[in-house]
C-alpha cells in the first residue's frame, strides 16, 4: 500500500494517506496545500509494520520524531 506522509503548509497538520497514481492530495482539515514528507519509516518498515498508535502523529522505531525528519 502506498502510504505517504504529508505536512500541510497552511495549518501545519501532519497526516498520512493512501495515494494512487497521480491523485492530488490536500489537507483533510483545511484543504490547503501540502508537502509530501519523504518518510524513511514508511518505506523501511513496510505496510505490515506500520503502526497507528494513539499518539496522533506517526513515529517509527528509528526515531521518535513525529515527522521523521531527523532519520534520513
Ligand atoms: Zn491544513
Amino acid at each position: 500500500m502506498p502510504i505517504y506522509e504529508y505536512h500541510c503548509n497552511e495549518c501545519g497538520n501532519d497526516f498520512e494517506t493512501l495515494v494512487f497514481g497521480s491523485q492530488e492530495v490536500v489537507c483533510p482539515k483545511c484543504s490547503g496545500n501540502v508537502n509530501r514528507v519523504m518518510s524513511c519509516c514508511s518505506f523501511k518498515s513496510g505496510a505490515g509494520d506500520f503502526k497507528t498508535s494513539g499518539s496522533g502523529s506517526s513515529s517509527c522505531s528509528g526515531c521518535t520524531s513525529s515527522s521523521c525528519s531527523t532519520c534520513h
